[in-house]
C-alpha cells in the first residue's frame, strides 16, 4: 500500500485543465503562471517527477500555428489591411492563445505523466 492507493483516481483531463494536483485533484499544480512548485499544497505529492519537457510547446506550436496563422491569412486575403492591423490584432491573439494553451496543456501532460507513471528508463537492479 502506497500513498497513491489512498486517493481515488483523478481524471488527468479534469485535473490538468484547471491546473490541479494529479493525485488529489485539489492542490495547485502551478505556482505562478507555469512554474511547478516542489510539492502539492493539499496532499504533499512530490512534484519532482513532473517534467513535461517540450511536449506542451509542441502542441501549442501546432494548434496556435494553425488557428492564429489561419486567422491572419484570412484577415490578410479578405480585407488586405495595412500591416499595423496585424500588429494590433494578430500579434496579441497569438500571445493570448499561446499563453493560455501552454498552461492548460502543461497541466494535462503532467497529469497524464503521473497517471501513466511516465519517466526516463532506468535499469532494474
Ligand atoms: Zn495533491
Amino acid at each position: 500500500m502506497t500513498d497513491d492507493d489512498y486517493y481515488p483516481p483523478v481524471s488527468p483531463i479534469s485535473a490538468g485543465l484547471p491546473g490541479k494536483c494529479p493525485r488529489c485533484g485539489r492542490g495547485h499544480l502551478f505556482k505562478n503562471f507555469i512554474d511547478v512548485p516542489p510539492a502539492c499544497d493539499a496532499c504533499g505529492l512530490d512534484y519532482a517527477f513532473a517534467d513535461s519537457g517540450d511536449g506542451p510547446a509542441v502542441f501549442v506550436i501546432m494548434i496556435a500555428g494553425f488557428v492564429v496563422l489561419g486567422f491572419a491569412l484570412w484577415l490578410e486575403f479578405t480585407y488586405e489591411p495595412p500591416m499595423w492591423v496585424h500588429i494590433v490584432v494578430s500579434l496579441p491573439l497569438l500571445i493570448v492563445v499561446c499563453g493560455g494553451l501552454l498552461r492548460v496543456l502543461k497541466g494535462v501532460l503532467i497529469c497524464l505523466q503521473y497517471r501513466n507513471k511516465a519517466a526516463e528508463g532506468r535499469w532494474e537492479g
